[in-house]
């Protein structure tokens, strides 16, 4: 079964403004696909149909279920990583945070202590349990954002912008625990050299509608086509 499906969904917010005309896009398990294209795209947009935090009238389907009915299944099989930590972050202790969502699934104590620091491990922030989220780095509170997607057992992640702001070890670091996962990946960035590393697949949005879907290291070397939507050839692929 497809990790998500994206039939035709177009988008119009309650003030007037088209964000999405007829995008569709298919993740099969374990893909990892970068979601590329200028500002006011609608990749965010597209991000938040895929979580299902905006109505998609049937034309999302998350592991086979319709996030409209069933929000609460979708939400333990796809996670967003919000591109500011903070918005993800509001416990008094990173463990809290992590243990936050299980808790909600209604999950035991046990299984949640589990859960926490199985995440926490796999971001590489064990050690960090008891500290202060806003103490943290933003490369480790991006982490621990991760962490608290993780912790859910979602087999899907969103991305939004994952990379923006990090400097350069905090971004190899988060982008190389992002490789070693095993999960469905749909990640929206303007960082197209991560998308090369990290990303076999590169979707191309642009106006609401994908322009592009193919191979990334074909599609991200195609001059004319990233010009025309006002991205730039990654310097390695020139
Ligand atoms: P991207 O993430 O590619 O920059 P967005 O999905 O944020 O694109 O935006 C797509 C379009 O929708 C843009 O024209 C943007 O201004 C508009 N938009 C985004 N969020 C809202 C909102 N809450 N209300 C109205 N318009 C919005």
């Amino acid at each position: 079964m497809a990790a998500l499906v994206i039939d035709n969904l177009s988008y119009t917010y309650p003030d007037g403004t088209a964000a999405l005309a007829g995008a569709s896009l298919t993740l099969a398990e374990g893909e990892r696909v970068g979601l590329v294209g200028p500002n006011g795209a609608g990749k965010s947009t597209l991000l938040l149909h895929a979580v299902g935090l905006l109505p998609s009238r049937g034309q999302v389907t998350v592991a086979g279920l319709d996030p409209d009915r069933k929000p609460r299944d979708v939400r333990r099989q796809v996670g967003l990583l919000f591109q500011d930590p903070d918005d993800q972050l509001f416990m008094p202790t990173v463990a809290e945070d992590v243990a936050f969502g299980p808790l909600n699934l209604g999950l035991s104590r046990e299984e949640t202590l589990a859960r926490v620091a199985e995440s926490l491990a796999a971001v590489g922030l064990a050690g960090v349990e008891h500290k202060l989220p806003q103490h943290l780095s933003l490369g480790q509170r991006r982490r621990a954002a991760l962490a608290t997607v993780l912790a859910m057992g979602c087999r899907t992640l969103v991305l939004d912008e994952p990379t923006a702001n990090l400097d350069p070890r905090g971004r190899r670091e988060l982008l190389t625990l992002l490789a070693r996962l095993d999960s469905t990946l749909l990640v929206a960035t303007h960082d197209l050299d991560a998308v090369l590393d990290l990303c076999e697949r590169t979707v191309l949005l642009s106006g609401g509608r994908i322009v592009a879907d193919g191979p990334s290291a074909a599609l991200l070397a195609n001059a004319a086509l990233m010009d025309e939507h006002g991205l730039e050839v990654p310097w390695r692929l020139r």
